[in-house]
């Protein structure tokens, strides 16, 4: 616990000073309601800006002090302690020891022992660099997340970032919210929280405005805490514990500390590569017992099969992904998708089924009214947006049915700023009410305050309903108002207002509310009903205040489609993938919603309500996920949504969902991609997802999905032209063994400057390629598809050969035209220095064309353009240059025994490179032309 930050004491009203934390009595617990804003120091008007500014300096933010990291030395020296480190520094050791009993001592072999211990040191540092700036992206990532809270001050709600908050703050706290400091309930309406943050206990817990008795402050129901989250209901509240003075403050360095998690992409390059690793360790072994009959020096060929090893061990493989992986996760962010976990990453390319929601994803979620139904008469309502300028067309019979509307209604009307113009606090629906009342010409402060809000249902997608309790000057006293989606309305009307009189709701006139409210839905609009009872109790129960209820009317408002959405279906299409539009609203409304954007295209798209869905057993449900026709869940609340996705994963199908309401959070939970909205989502649905949509869009999820099988096709690029190399540097060996020519045509530092030196950066680079023209032309790439698939492996394999037998055919070429017998040839032979030189250059040139083959699956590289990865043509010339200072300064000469390359020389390697492309160009030429060809993955 935060000792050190102050708490209000039991003077200004706080707890008890005394006892530790979880047990000290808070005097707040035990007060009732009314006196707890004197025992704050506060009032129910909330505070002073000027109070609140005061008590922000005093109390400081309402931040958590920074976690710690979990220790930069234990990160360090973890690198050194990985696998590949420990082969490589053991490898070392053993060269160095080598050195020491070599009779006499060759430089070459020191040379190698150092040469590997800077390997390890590269290896390690690059390493915790990466960890390092991929936890600061985490961090800064988390940062753009928005998290505000509703907050009373000089009377007036405002909506404030979360760490603006001081003890003797009023909150509003409504379902989906995340509680930001620990505050005592003064207002509870059906309430409840979920406290598992900080008791593990999940399950929701109720929480009233009483007082309780004295007790450990996390067992009083009348106080909610920092890092919960209110599931259901609504409250009002007063902030008695911020910052780390919370109960949350105490706990907060322990989850902090809980370790990364790799994903199954990171296992499965650590799992090859350490499989690599075992071959490199028998390729060495091989070589060493090859070599030794043949009359090698003993040490020598020990140090040779040693260094071989090394050079085959991929050691900036695990960081080279966690690169890619993290250049993925920043482009999407400036795209406005925020991956709050790796894994995302990696199965949002391989999303089959992307199930979304309408208002706000598909549409603007900028709702106007457009018509108005009462009695059986339509009435037009103009303007737009939530500026209440415009006018309802005879408003005088719709008046009762927005005024019961407006004031069902949490959300408020921010007048225009010097930024912005009209805008809603709260739900966007309920701005629209707000708005309509005021065209209609009536006054909703003037309405409430002649019949005070006294109680409140809130509104919840399962019953679609929201109702509050108001005292009138009525018969009885008080007055229900009721709001929702019309058909759950009706069913508990037994009445109607029509024109003017109360009439009992006979079968036409049932009939006609709802083809007025097809009507209205068939033209895509949203549609609510409202109803209106009297009330002899303030209090009455959910169920009274919710039937036996007086139609009114229904309320049609239009929300617009987003502009970009027709184009990221489409391309949704293209890609192969599924959109399956999930809606709490009418099956009509969603309908022409999902044509508008194209999701709908067919005549008869498959249209599901939640109640059919509640009739049908799982084998059913698999057989209608099983056809494979538009299809559209309606009238659904997130329990179906959930439901559908479970059954659609049992289907083998890779399924992102969006969603926003607390009770969404259990489908995000579960769906391979869990998409929250970070603009209108609630707390609790940004905490439970995996991806944060900062702008709501459907077409950033769709360009996430592009960025996502990009990482996926990059990091298979770097791999294949990594692994080819590998080829490459180890056929010449071979050859040379067998063909019993008694020296190496590579050395073994030669071949770790081009692993460390020339081969790294065009990897990287390989690894922040832009997405290709057609990656979203392909069928999802399948979950059982590993990362070296046949195809990959065949593509190493062809790469690798060709290289091969460029250096190969330089090498033996060039000490046959010397014309000199092999037995012949010693370390300090020109020819021989030339050789080896041709190899090590020839594979740097074939590696700049190779970079350049990789860049495409299946379109030519000249089609997206040689000059369009300009880091890659950089780090390619960077590569030939230090091969070009390895071959010409008379220092590197002399540490690879290498010799200058003529001209000619330098236009054979160039002209074999060019083969390379040449060939890479026509196989993928024929894979694009073959029939079916677009049926498959990427190799
Ligand atoms: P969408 O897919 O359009 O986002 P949704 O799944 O979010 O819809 P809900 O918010 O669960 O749908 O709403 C379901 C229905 O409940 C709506 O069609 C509307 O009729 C009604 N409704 C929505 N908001 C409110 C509200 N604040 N008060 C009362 N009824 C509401």
């Amino acid at each position: 616990m935060g000792t050190g930050t102050p708490v209000l004491t039991p003077g200004d009203g706080g707890r008890g000073p005394t006892a530790p934390s979880g047990t000290r009595a808070p005097v707040v617990q035990t007060l009732p309601a009314e006196k707890v804003f004197a025992a704050l120091d506060t009032s129910p008007r909330g505070l002073a800006s000027a109070d609140a500014a005061a008590r922000r300096d005093r109390f400081g933010p309402n931040e958590l002090p920074p976690a710690g990291h979990r220790g930069l030395w234990r990160d360090l020296v973890g690198q050194f302690t990985d696998l590949f480190a420990v082969v490589l520094l053991v490898a070392s050791a053993i060269t160095f020891l080598a050195y020491g009993l070599q009779e006499p001592r060759d430089v070459g072999t020191l040379q190698l022992a150092v040469a590997i211990l800077g390997v390890v040191v590269l290896n390690a540092a690059i390493g915790f660099a990466q960890e390092y700036s991929a936890e600061r992206t985490a961090e800064s990532l988390q940062a753009m997340v928005p998290h505000t809270c509703r907050v009373l001050r000089d009377g007036e709600r405002r909506e404030l970032p979360a760490r603006e908050l001081v003890p003797g703050d009023v909150v509003v706290l409504e379902a989906g919210d995340a509680v930001s400091a620990d505050c005592r309930l003064v207002e509870a309406h059906e309430a409840s929280v979920n406290n598992a943050a900080l008791t593990g206990e999940s399950d929701a817990v109720g929480r009233t405005a009483d007082p309780v008795a004295a007790g450990p402050v996390l067992q009083a129901r009348n106080c909610v805490f920092m890092g919960t989250d209110v599931v259901a209901g609504s409250a009002k509240a007063v902030v008695f514990a911020t910052g780390a003075a919370t109960e949350f403050g105490g706990i907060f360095r322990l989850a902090a500390a809980a370790p990364r998690q790799k994903t199954p992409l990171q296992r499965q390059v650590a799992s090859m590569a350490r499989r690599v690793a075992c071959t490199a360790l028998a390729i060495g072994a091989a070589l060493f017992a090859v070599r030794v009959p043949t009359g090698q020096p003993f040490v020598e060929t020990f140090v040779f099969a040693l260094g071989v090893m090394v050079a085959l061990v991929p050691e900036g493989l695990p960081a080279t992904l966690s690169v890619s992986l993290a250049i993925g996760v920043r482009r999407m962010a400036r795209q406005h998708a925020l991956v709050k976990q790796l894994l995302a990453v990696e199965a949002l390319g391989s999303t089959t089924v992307v199930c979304t929601d309408k208002t706000g994803t598909l549409t603007q979620a900028e709702m106007t009214v457009v018509q108005v139904w009462a009695g059986g008469v339509p009435h037009a309502v103009s303007g737009v947006g939530y500026a209440p300028v415009g006018d309802v067309a005879d408003p005088q019979p719709v008046r009762d049915l927005l005024r019961a509307a407006g004031l069902c209604c949490n959300a408020r009307l921010v007048p225009p700023s010097d930024r912005q113009g009209w805008r809603v606090l709260g739900d966007t629906t309920e701005g629209a009410l707000l708005v309509a009342a005021a065209k209609a010409g009536l006054s909703l402060a003037a309405e409430e305050a002649a019949a005070p809000r006294v109680a409140e249902f809130p509104f919840d997608s399962t019953r679609k309903l929201m109702s509050t309790v108001h005292a009138t000057t009525g018969s009885r006293g008080y007055s229900a108002y009721v709001k929702g989606a019309p058909q759950e309305l009706l069913a508990r009307c037994t009445a109607i207002d029509w024109r003017g009189e109360r009439q009992p709701l006979a079968d036409e006139l049932r009939t006609a509310v709802t083809t007025a409210n097809d009507q209205l839905a068939s033209q895509g609009l949203r549609v609510l009903a409202a109803a209106s009872r009297p009330l002899a109790d303030s209090h009455p129960a959910q169920d009274e205040a919710e039937s036996d209820l007086t139609f009114l009317g229904l309320v049609g408002m239009l929300d617009p489609p987003r502009p970009e959405v027709s184009d990221a279906v489409d391309a949704c299409r293209h890609a192969g993938i599924r959109i399956v539009m999930v809606t709490g609203d009418h099956p009509l409304t969603a309908e022409a919603v999902a044509r508008r954007v194209g999701i709908v295209r067919g005549p008869a798209p498959i249209v599901v309500t939640g109640t059919r869905l509640d009739d049908l057993d799982e084998t059913r449900l698999d057989g209608l996920l099983a056809e494979s026709g538009e299809l559209l869940l309606c009238r659904v609340s997130p329990e179906h949504k959930m439901r559908v996705v479970t059954a659609l994963q049992r289907r083998g199908e890779v399924v992102a969902v969006t969603g926003d309401g607390a009770n969404d959070a259990p489908a995000l939970k579960h769906a391979d991609i869990g998409v929250a909205m970070g603009a209108s989502g609630t707390d609790v649905a940004r905490e439970a997802a995996v991806m944060v949509l900062l702008d709501d869009s459907f077409a950033s999820i769709t360009t996430a999905v592009r960025l996502g099988r990009s990482v996926y096709q990059n990091i298979r690029k770097f791999l294949i032209y990594l692994f080819s190399h590998n080829i490459a540097e180890l056929m010449p060996i071979l050859a040379a063994t067998f063909a019993g020519f008694p020296l190496v045509p590579i050395t073994a530092v030669q071949i770790l400057a081009i692993d460390l030196g020339s081969d790294v950066l065009p990897a990287l680079a390989l690894g922040a390629e832009p997405p290709e023209p057609d990656v979203m032309d392909r069928p999802p790439r399948s979950r059982r598809e590993r990362l070296f698939s046949a195809a990959a492996m065949g593509r190493i394999l062809f790469l690798g050969g060709i290289q091969s037998l460029g250096v190969c055919a330089v090498f033996f070429w060039h000490i046959h035209a010397s014309g000199i017998p092999y037995s012949d040839f010693t370390e300090d032979n020109t020819v021989y220095r030339e050789a080896i030189t041709m190899v090590q250059a020839g594979i740097v040139v074939s590696q700049f064309f190779n970079a350049l083959a990789v860049r495409t699956d299946r379109q030519s590289v000249f089609r997206i353009g040689v000059l369009s990865n300009p880091w890659l043509l950089a780090a390619g010339c960077f590569g030939l240059a230090l091969m070009a200072a390895i071959s010409y300064l008379p220092p590197l000469q002399a540490v690879f025994h290498t010799a200058p390359l003529n001209a000619a020389d330098w236009a054979v390697l160039a002209g074999f490179g060019a083969l390379l492309l040449a060939a890479e160009e026509s196989r993928k030429g024929w894979l694009r032309h073959r029939p079916g060809s677009r049926k498959e993955g990427a190799p």
